[in-house]
């Protein structure tokens, strides 16, 4: 019997710089095998980790594009389908089994589900003589960063600084896309339908792989310049929204690395001291926490102290805050962002994050949820990085004095109103600085409604709750 080798497909729709793929194609050439990529739907693990629906419409639509590059290959592809992560090692055992296959090959996960399921996987393999290998992940160096005395950082900064310096030293090469195992197969017309998935915005992120690829060099030359300047003002593109396909793995943090270095040494300027470089180092750094500290993978609060507070979990001031009807225009603006399109801007993620838990007083882990249901981008990691740096519960988080005023936030980050002009348009006639907090007559006429909670009042309480956690 021939060779034969499967990859086991997960958070990385792509084919370039993707090690399982890559290690598998070698070896099925080297012993003139086949290749087969799997990709496992799970729809009720999905319902439970709050997948995306519209996350799910893309990644339909990523793996379409990604069978097809596959079949120019030679390498075929399978859907399979099973409830749960605890059902994959016995459907992936019989699989592998039936289809005479002698490896597993996949990239690694961090989360503690997603390494749960793969150690699981590993070992009902192993039982049934066939190999796993597991490759690197998506992240620049192959193992987690540990300080002098090998235990890990919880600041981001010095973090920052070894880690620059590990890659230098070790960073992670981009693999090539692998070379054919065979004759191209035969195109397959029917799209690929995940369970669970409805429709997604594919005119801002069309779901191929060639348009990643282009976006990245597009941002890396000629917008990553002046990101500095511009990646705080919602108004306009200045951040490249490659977060969409960093998610789901269409391209790998190594290919931004090598085109921010290649684009420096063209432009004789430094990659180490690339500001939107560093904002990558943060995906990094929450993934090497994820792997760290395993409890944040079960909703734990870094900052154990804080799971006294005691927040709120009122439906209806969710559901104003969810459908951005709080009568605070910036945050209104941010949420309808995030409906109309499946993502939002980095400082209105901060902006709509603090006002949910410092000024509702709701449970962080709502709005990470809820975060999770709506993103195109939503990862994990960073979600709960995000989401814990914002309440004050996190490692190396916003200190809990620190409360962003709606109203200062929206005066210095739209300061002309522009995007809330775009995204409320009950609000688009408007004039002049009263688009931050229009009066009460304006907001009767324009049909907007009034401030769901009282700024100051609210600041108070917040600063009251975290004032007495810190006296014990
Ligand atoms: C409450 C909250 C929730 C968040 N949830 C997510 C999430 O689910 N998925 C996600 O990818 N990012 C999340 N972020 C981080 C950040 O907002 C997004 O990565 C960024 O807005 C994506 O837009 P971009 O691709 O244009 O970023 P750019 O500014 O172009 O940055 C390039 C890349 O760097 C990474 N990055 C940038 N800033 C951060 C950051 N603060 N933390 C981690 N990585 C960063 C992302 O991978 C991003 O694509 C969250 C932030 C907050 C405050």
């Amino acid at each position: 019997m021939s060779d034969h080798q499967i990859v086991w497909l997960r958070n990385d729709l792509r084919s370039a710089d993707h090690p399982a793929l890559f290690h598998a194609c070698n070896a099925a050439r080297d012993s003139g095998g086949t290749v087969t990529a799997l990709y496992i739907a799970t729809p009720a693990q999905w319902a439970y980790h709050d997948e995306a629906a519209a996350k799910l419409a893309l990644r339909s639509g990523l793996l379409t594009d990604l069978r097809g590059r596959l079949a120019e290959r030679g390498v075929d592809f399978t859907l399979l389908e099973c409830p749960r992560y605890a059902d994959i090692p016995a459907l992936l055992r019989s699989f592998a089994e039936q289809s005479g296959a002698t490896a597993v090959w996949y990239n690694a996960d961090y989360p503690l589900d997603e390494l749960n399921r793969d150690n699981a996987t590993d070992a009902a393999l192993a039982a049934a003589g066939i190999a796993a290998k597991r490759c690197d992940g998506d992240m620049l160096l192959a193992e987690p960063t540990l300080n002098g005395q090998g235990l890990p950082y919880k600041v981001f900064t010095p973090w920052y600084r070894d880690w620059l310096r590990k890659v230098e030293q070790n960073g992670l090469p981009a693999l090539p896309e692998p070379e054919p195992v065979g004759s191209a197969l035969a195109a397959v017309a029917e799209p690929v339908a995940l369970p669970g998935a409805s429709s997604y915005r594919d005119d801002l992120w069309p779901a191929s792989e060639a348009a990643a690829q282009q976006r990245l060099g597009q941002f890396a030359a000629q917008q990553r310049a002046r990101y500095g300047e511009l990646r705080d003002i919602p108004s306009v593109n200045g951040t490249s929204t490659l977060s969409v396909y960093l998610a789901s793995g269409v391209l790998t943090v190594r290919q931004i690395f090598a085109a921010v270095v290649g684009d420096c040494e063209a432009t004789g300027s430094n990659w180490r001291d690339d500001h939107w470089f560093r904002e990558l180092g943060w995906r990094e750094f929450y993934k090497n926490l994820m792997i760290h500290f395993p409890a944040l993978s079960r909703g734990a609060a870094f900052k154990s102290e804080t799971e006294a507070l005691h927040w709120q979990r009122d439906q209806p001031l969710n559901l104003l805050w969810q459908r951005g009807q709080t009568g605070y225009p910036i945050v209104d603006a941010a949420m309808r962002q995030l409906q109309r399109t499946g993502w939002m801007h980095n400082r209105l993620r901060m902006i709509t994050a603090s006002f949910y838990t410092k000024l509702l007083f709701m449970d962080w882990r709502d709005g990470e949820a809820f975060f999770m249901r709506s993103l195109l981008d939503g990862d994990f990691a960073s979600n709960n990085g995000g989401w814990q740096w914002s309440a004050s519960t996190g490692c190396d988080a916003s200190p809990w004095f620190r409360i962003f005023s709606p109203l200062r936030q929206s005066e210095k980050f739209d300061p002309d109103g522009a995007f809330i002009r775009k995204m409320v348009p009950e609000l688009a006639g408007v004039d002049g600085k009263q688009i931050h907090n229009p009066p009460s007559a304006v907001r009767q006429a324009c049909g907007y409604p009034e401030p769901i909670v009282d700024y100051s009042q609210a600041r108070a309480a917040a600063l009251a709750a975290f004032k007495a956690l810190t006296n014990g």
